[in-house]
């Protein structure tokens, strides 16, 4: 029978709930143990897929074509917990699940409420990951404790541990420690009011998280014990890390939460190896150089809208031993400066994924200075599609090429709506989404990088390059590198005669993690690294 966790937030929202879920599932892992995890957001989208990224992060795509919550990126970059369909839940889907039912006659005439029905199907939801293999389920409740909405939620998980036996089940509580300046001193009051709103539903935590920017002094631990009715060595602190978020499992290690765990559900676990985390971050700590990437987006300033690029970009990083330092460009101010204003000084440019046309013609400015200057360039998805209609436009000499998604007029649609998409009329999870398979030309960069033929990514599009103009890409220098659908879709595009020119239809930024950096991330980030190199060869050359 499967134990489990259930991890609650309290005071503000942007704890790192996700990231803490994360980090304990990787502690019990290593520890031996199989784990799931499963985040339950309050919110009434039936899923993150038509939220803005601006307002919400990135929209994680899983291999079963599931738009998430980005959390589910930390899971999987922690973790190698299996993530489907079930492992994301939010308010909308469960209301939609009961009217269904309801809709159906399933309730037998019966008035269908809250409790027990809501709770009822969200209980469901718990059980469903629940197997003989796993031995532990963490389950991340989305929100704040005292919300409107996470109430029904709440209310499942005290059923929960009633239904199952509170010994199957254990409730980590994130709060924040804050620290007043004025006063010169740690709070823990709001921390107290948190855990009292989860004891008034009927939740006692077991263990408490304080997120804090000081070390909290033993007399607040014993304060915060003692008020919120936990022992001692309960009160768990994890202080905020300057470097970066993989120092969080560490850091949880040094304060006893794994073996806390387990003593609290009685598992049977080995003892912890963390030698090639903590070699990681030495590498993290140490590195041996530092090299620049411009990241060109419509939502620069937003650091949750790209998450998954940027993180993958620090795993190349840590895989070369080198520091990635990002500029966050928006496009816009490309169209308004210039390319060699916002680009001159980045050793990489790269285009990531995006929706409408705000900002796209600094996106292909941005890939035609980079292709200009021989500066590795990395396009995905939309960045593809913004390499193809550059490509076009100032290469083969199609004027006004363009996306119809940004232009139904245009006299050449290098990009198009793909086939299976021209009848489709709702937003909700209709793209073509999730894991394809697709075949590489041998010849190709991105089959050294791979080091295959045959590769499997997650998509999320509507729009495809166009085959009636395959013949004056191939014949002006750029090379179809990948292929999927026995060769009809165009998958990956390069330019042969540049250094490093490579653009991708899919996403590898959900596939890359810390400990094993994406085939194509670590390619792109070492020829940056060259052409870091031989540029201050070059300026030294010139000194001499
Ligand atoms: N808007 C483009 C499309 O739908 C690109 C999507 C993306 O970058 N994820 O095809």
């Amino acid at each position: 029978m499967s134990k489990h966790i259930f991890v609650t937030g309290g005071v503000v929202s942007s704890l790192g709930k996700g990231l803490t879920s994360a980090s304990v599932g990787m502690l019990l892992e290593r520890r031996g143990l199989s784990v799931k995890l499963q985040k339950l957001d309050p919110y009434i989208n039936v899923d993150p897929g038509t939220m803005n990224p601006y307002q919400h992060g990135e929209v994680y795509v899983l291999d079963d074509g599931t738009e998430t919550d980005l959390d589910l990126g930390h899971y999987e970059r922690f973790t190698h917990s299996p993530l489907t369909r079930d492992s994301n839940y939010t308010t909308g889907q469960i209301y939609l699940s009961v009217i269904e039912k309801e809709r159906r006659g399933e309730f037998l005439g019966k008035t269908v409420q809250v409790i027990p029905h809501i709770t009822n199907e969200i209980k469901g939801v718990l059980h469903k990951l629940a197997d003989d293999e796993t031995d532990v389920v963490i389950t991340e409740i989305g929100g704040t404790a005292g919300d409107i909405e996470s109430q029904p939620f709440m209310e499942a998980i005290r059923q929960f541990a009633l239904d199952i036996g509170k010994e199957n089940c254990l409730y980590i509580h994130l709060t924040l420690v804050p620290y007043l300046k004025a006063a010169g001193e740690l709070k823990t009051k709001p921390t107290q009011h948190s855990v009292g709103q989860l004891r008034q539903i009927g939740i006692q935590p077991d263990i408490l998280i304080c997120r804090t920017e000081k070390t909290i002094p033993l007399d607040d631990r014993k304060k915060i014990a003692l008020f919120c009715n936990v022992p001692l060595d309960a009160v768990i602190e994890e202080k905020d890390k300057e470097l970066s978020i993989y120092e969080v499992p560490l850091s949880l290690v040094e304060n006893g939460l794994d073996e806390l765990i387990v003593k609290k559900l009685n598992l049977k676990a080995d003892t912890l190896d963390l030698d090639d985390w903590r070699d990681l971050i030495h590498r993290l700590r140490n590195p041996v150089r530092e090299v620049s990437i411009a990241v060109v987006g419509k939502y620069a300033e937003h650091l949750d809208a790209y998450k998954s690029i940027y993180e993958s970009l620090d795993h190349a990083g840590m895989q070369h031993e080198s520091r990635v330092r990002i500029g966050k460009i928006r496009s816009e101010d490309i169209e308004k400066q210039g390319p060699e204003r916002t680009l001159s000084g980045y050793d990489g440019v790269l285009v990531p994924g995006g929706f409408g046309d705000r900002g796209i013609e600094g996106k292909i400015r941005a890939v035609g200075f980079a292709r200009e200057q021989g500066i590795p360039f990395f396009g995905i998805c939309l960045g593809l599609q913004c390499a193809v209609a550059e490509f076009a436009r100032n290469v083969i000499g199609l004027d006004h090429a363009n996306s119809t998604e940004f232009n139904e007029d245009t006299p050449h649609p290098v990009i198009c709506l793909l086939d299976a998409q021209r009848k489709i009329v709702d937003k909700g999870g209709t793209m073509r989404l999730g894991a394809q398979p697709t075949d590489l030309q041998p010849s190709s960069l991105a089959a050294k990088c791979y080091q295959t033929n045959f590769i499997t990514e997650r998509h999320r599009h509507r729009y495809e390059f166009n085959n009636a103009y395959r013949d004056q890409f191939e014949s002006n220098g750029m090379l179809i590198a990948g292929t999927s659908d026995e060769g009809k879709l165009v998958e990956i595009v390069e330019i042969p005669n540049h250094p490093w020119f490579v653009a991708v239809q899919f996403h590898p930024e959900f596939k890359s993690k810390p400990t094993a950096a994406h085939p194509l991330f670590a390619g792109f980030v070492g020829s940056a690294i060259e052409r870091q190199d031989s540029r201050s060869q070059r300026a030294q050359e010139i000194q001499v």
